[in-house]
């Protein structure tokens, strides 16, 4: 069965896609550490980011490198964390977080945002992204 980013890249679950090229997607995180939490994936599933073969490796890296910017610039924050847990959801992905400071990233403490508050922020980063 496909996992639930499978699903997404294929258009079968919705987003709130902030960025895509023809191998990768990256779109916020359902329940956000903070507002604009992005989730970058590959579009092909491969369940553990570092089974991932090198150059598809560094091509994500390099993808989520231009999403990190594109979300510093549209969510003002000190830095942009980048982390990987994939305890959830077996299809590789990386964290992006906007942070103000260490304490901000706890993967125990998640948001729920309203949809039109996701979307607005989604634009936002996507159209940074496409700048
Ligand atoms: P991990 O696998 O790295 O432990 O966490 C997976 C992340 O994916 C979690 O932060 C969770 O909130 C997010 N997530 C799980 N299901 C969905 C979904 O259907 N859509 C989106 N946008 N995010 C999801």
């Amino acid at each position: 069965m496909a996992s639930i980013f499978s699903m997404i890249v294929a258009g079968d679950i919705p987003c709130y896609k902030v960025a895509e090229d023809d191998r990768h997607l990256a779109f916020l995180d359902i329940n956000p550490m903070a507002p604009g939490h992005t989730l970058v994936i590959p579009k092909r599933e491969v369940d553990y980011l570092f089974d991932l073969p090198e150059d598809e490796y560094v091509a994500l890296e390099l993808f989520a490198l231009k999403v990190a910017k594109a979300l510093k610039a549209a969510m003002p924050c000190v830095r942009v964390a980048e982390a990987v847990l994939g305890m959830e959801v077996p299809h590789a992905h990386i964290h992006l977080v906007p942070i103000n400071s260490e304490s901000d990233v706890d993967f125990r403490h998640k948001l729920s945002l309203p949809g039109d508050e996701m979307a607005s922020i989604a634009a936002r980063i996507a159209a940074e992204f496409g700048k």
